[in-house]
């Protein structure tokens, strides 16, 4: 480990059609979380640079280099990214870290962990979707093909740049298609590697093109290219609106949106373990420093256990072990950057003049290090016009409000623009039924929060996006339709 984290890292290139390329825009810095230092720069592509990997993309779709290939083809080459992903999940685990300063504990199991899992899970789909026979007049066959889009901008956020790669790349290779890669600026460097394996692994040139550069120029050049069929994304809301803007505004490509949440965590007092209750939210709102999209960040609490309840959770706040990601003690590691450490710290600002009260955190720690590091932070006495109440920190900051009935928490569970995540805790039955019922959200979890797997989608409603990751559904983001109907 220490021999990974000190590293040199190498100035990084373009991935396009296979080969490493200097981007025509100036390169930028990529600084660490963990101290501050610059770790290497990554290259800023320019609308031209993006261009070329439209068009490398394109060129290799329309040959068939992948797209016709025989199913069982790339299966291949899909197990066999999987197994390098394994085999250099240490590697991929530790630069990542330091590019975007997720704890260790976590970023391990995630990451490469997680990406592997879905480029497995998607290269055993491949040969196990099928189109349709239609039932028709028996002079007639009408067969339902699902064909590949063709070329997919995939553009993803930095809080587990890996994962979410993996969760937009894999369905649409499987599926046929070529995708240009756009990784955050501030956590572009698994992808990159991750581009260095899939090549190594067979995937044909140009079927993979990663370019990397800011969102205002490289991403919106992405957007903006009439020759992508789909966009998909995850990101804030309002990069989000800004795609579906550049989809109107050049070829009406579909753009498929994972956003942000404000997700409802619910524990009623008849919730039979609150301190397993109290540990299980913790983690819920605090793991990666609140960078997660579907953290528990609003908890509601009944108001008969609301004090013991805070306080339970403020003790296990408290005991978090902060610091640097890659010690494998520290439980919590590093805000992002600099700006999402200032972006968080004004949200207290706000919360303190809207009658918040700050029970513990609220404040940058550890700043001798030189790093972007943040206390776990709880605040009461949020009430449901607040702005801690509706919009989203995406850091490690905990709002809680009480209620005293079932259907008063259920209004305030859904009392956001969001509809992302959610959990109820209860040890009663037919309550958590009818919570799941009544929550608008895209996942409610009852009596735990968090660890849905590959088997299950992952994706919002209202505000929080249209689309979904995981699951053999997500299949469907990267197919058309084509019917062919044929008399007989
Ligand atoms: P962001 O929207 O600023 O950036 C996401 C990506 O979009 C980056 O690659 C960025 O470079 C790019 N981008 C920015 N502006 C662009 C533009 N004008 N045109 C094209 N691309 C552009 O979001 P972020 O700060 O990186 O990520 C945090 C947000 O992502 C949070 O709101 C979080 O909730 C959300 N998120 C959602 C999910 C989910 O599954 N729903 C998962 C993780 C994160």
């Amino acid at each position: 480990m220490d021999k990974l984290r000190q590293a040199a890292v190498a100035p990084q290139k373009l991935f396009l059609d296979g080969t490493w390329q200097a981007a025509e825009g100036a390169p930028l810095d990529v600084v660490s979380p963990i101290d501050g230092s610059v770790l290497t720069t990554i290259e800023g592509a320019s609308a031209a640079d993006v261009g070329r990997a439209v068009a490398s993309a394109r060129a290799a779709f329309e040959d068939g280099r992948w797209s016709r290939l025989a199913p069982a083809a790339r299966k291949k080459v899909m197990h066999a990214i999987a197994d390098r992903i394994e085999a250099e999940a240490l590697e991929l685990a530790v630069l990542g870290v330091r590019d975007n300063g997720t704890e260790f504990n976590m970023a391990y199991k995630a990451e490469p962990g997680s990406a592997a899992g879905t480029f497995r899970y998607y290269a055993e789909a491949i040969d196990k979707v099928a189109g349709e026979i239609a039932p028709t007049a028996p002079d007639v066959l009408g067969l339902v093909h699902r064909v590949p889009v063709g070329v997919v901008g995939a553009i993803v956020p930095w809080n587990f740049p890996l994962m979410i790669g993996a969760w937009k790349l894999a369905p649409a290779l499987a599926m046929g298609n070529s995708v240009v890669l756009k990784p955050a600026e501030t956590a572009s460097l698994t992808l990159l590697r991750l581009a260095r394996i899939c090549s190594d692994c067979g995937l044909p040139d140009g079927v993979l093109n990663v370019v990397t550069g800011t969102g205002a120029e490289t991403g919106a050049a992405l957007a903006h290219s009439t020759d992508v069929d789909v966009l998909t994304f995850t990101g804030s809301g309002a990069t989000g609106r800004r795609l579906l803007e550049a989809s109107a505004a050049s070829n009406l490509k579909r753009v498929y949106l994972e956003l942000g949440g404000k997700s409802p965590n619910i524990v009623f007092a008849d919730d039979p373990d609150l301190a397993q209750a109290a540990k299980v939210s913790a983690m819920g709102i605090f793991r990666n420093s609140g960078q997660v999209c579907v953290a528990g960040s609003r908890l509601l609490v009944e108001r008969a256990v609301h004090d013991d309840f805070v306080a339970m959770l403020t003790e296990q706040a408290e005991a978090l072990q902060v610091g640097d990601p890659l010690d494998l003690r520290s439980q919590i590691g590093a805000v992002n950057s600099e700006d999402q450490l200032r972006r968080n710290l004004s949200f207290m600002d706000m919360a303190r003049a809207e009658g918040g009260h700050i029970v513990t955190g609220g404040a940058r720690i550890l700043g001798d290090t030189g790093g972007t590091y943040m206390a776990p932070t709880v605040v009461t006495r949020v009430t449901p016009d607040a702005t801690l109440f509706q919009r989203e920190v995406f850091g490690p900051v905990l709002a809680v409000t009480p209620f005293d009935t079932e259907e008063e928490a259920l209004r305030l569970a859904n009392a956001t623009e969001f509809g992302l995540a959610a959990a109820v805790w209860t040890g009663n039955l037919s309550r958590a039924h009818r919570m799941v019922a009544g929550i608008r959200a895209g996942v409610v979890h009852v009596n735990t929060y968090g660890g849905a797997d590959m088997t299950v989608p992952l994706g919002g409603v209202k505000q929080s996006g249209n689309g979904h990751d995981k699951s053999l559904h997500a299949l469907d983001k990267y197919v058309d339709l084509k019917t062919a109907w044929i008399q007989l």
